[in-house]
């Protein structure tokens, strides 16, 4: 099928859906210049290896090596705009909002541009990097001295760790809760910019596909979800997305 067709077919299934559910992934903030995992190159894990860094264990063992590298990755982040395909959604779920139909993004990002663009009805499922919690009770830092070392906590005197769910770590329960709900009851799924192999978020559109929901992919790659995908459109999210406006 051309793939202008398949845009057209994406549209429609949008526009008559009375439940959409999105889940969003590293590759929606690629073209604002935060780099993803796993594209070569540019990914973030082509210098360090996730294990390292990543983890509690990792935390615990090199609480410096971490905090100065999510630092490192907040400064990015700080400096980073939402883009085309973040505003597309905004207008998608105003669209949605307009017409009494349920929109709910799912997202695996930490950088918070999603908010920032403007979206409303919003799951952070893997935490958020602009936020700080201490390593001990997950109390909620806003602010802290500078320090060569690693902050610790105004409370408890813990260190301080980025509230960000790490691999190993379980995700924050509402969010999981409201993620499934939405993927279970939505008629359009849409996945963009996501490899679909971090679990749980991974297994969202196929959940969404048992429970007969369309599925609409955007990834300028191929990925488990592509040859399941009801639409599987090839293109990056800011080129792509803002074409399937309502
Ligand atoms: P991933 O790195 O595994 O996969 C990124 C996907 O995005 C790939 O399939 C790639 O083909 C696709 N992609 C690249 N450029 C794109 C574009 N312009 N438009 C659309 N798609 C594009 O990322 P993931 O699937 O989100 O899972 C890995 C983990 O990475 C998640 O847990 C997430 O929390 C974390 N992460 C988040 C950020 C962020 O917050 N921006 C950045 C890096 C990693």
């Amino acid at each position: 099928m051309p793939p202008e067709d398949d845009r057209k077919r994406a549209r429609a299934l949008l526009d008559g859906a009375t439940a959409v559910a999105v889940l969003t992934g590293a590759g929606i903030s690629a073209e604002s210049g935060i780099p993803t995992f796993r594209d070569a190159l540019t990914g973030l894990w082509e210098k360090f290896r996730p294990e390292e860094l990543a983890t509690p264990e990792a935390f615990l063992a090199n609480p410096k090596l971490v905090w100065d590298w999510y630092a490192w990755r907040r400064e990015q982040v700080a400096m980073a705009l939402p883009n085309a395909g973040h505003v597309a959604l905004v207008a998608i779920e105003e669209a949605c909002r307009d017409r009494g139909v349920d929109f709910t993004l799912i997202t695996q990002n930490v950088d918070g541009l999603h908010e920032l663009a403007g979206t409303r009805r919003l799951v952070e499922l893997h935490g958020n990097i602009r936020r700080v919690k201490c390593f001990d009770h997950g109390h909620a830092v806003k602010s802290w001295p500078a320090t060569d070392g690693v902050p610790a906590c105004p409370h408890c005197g813990s260190l301080l760790r980025p509230d960000v769910v790490w691999f190993g770590e379980s995700l924050p329960g509402v969010a999981l809760t409201q993620a499934l709900a939405a993927s279970q009851s939505c008629e359009v799924f849409l996945c963009v910019g996501t490899s679909t192999v971090v679990e749980p978020a991974a297994s969202l559109p196929f959940m969404a596909l048992e429970e007969g929901a369309k599925v609409i992919e955007v990834n300028p790659t191929r990925t488990p979800l592509t040859g399941r995908a009801t639409i599987a459109i090839a293109g990056s999210a800011g080129e792509v997305l803002p074409d399937l406006l309502l």
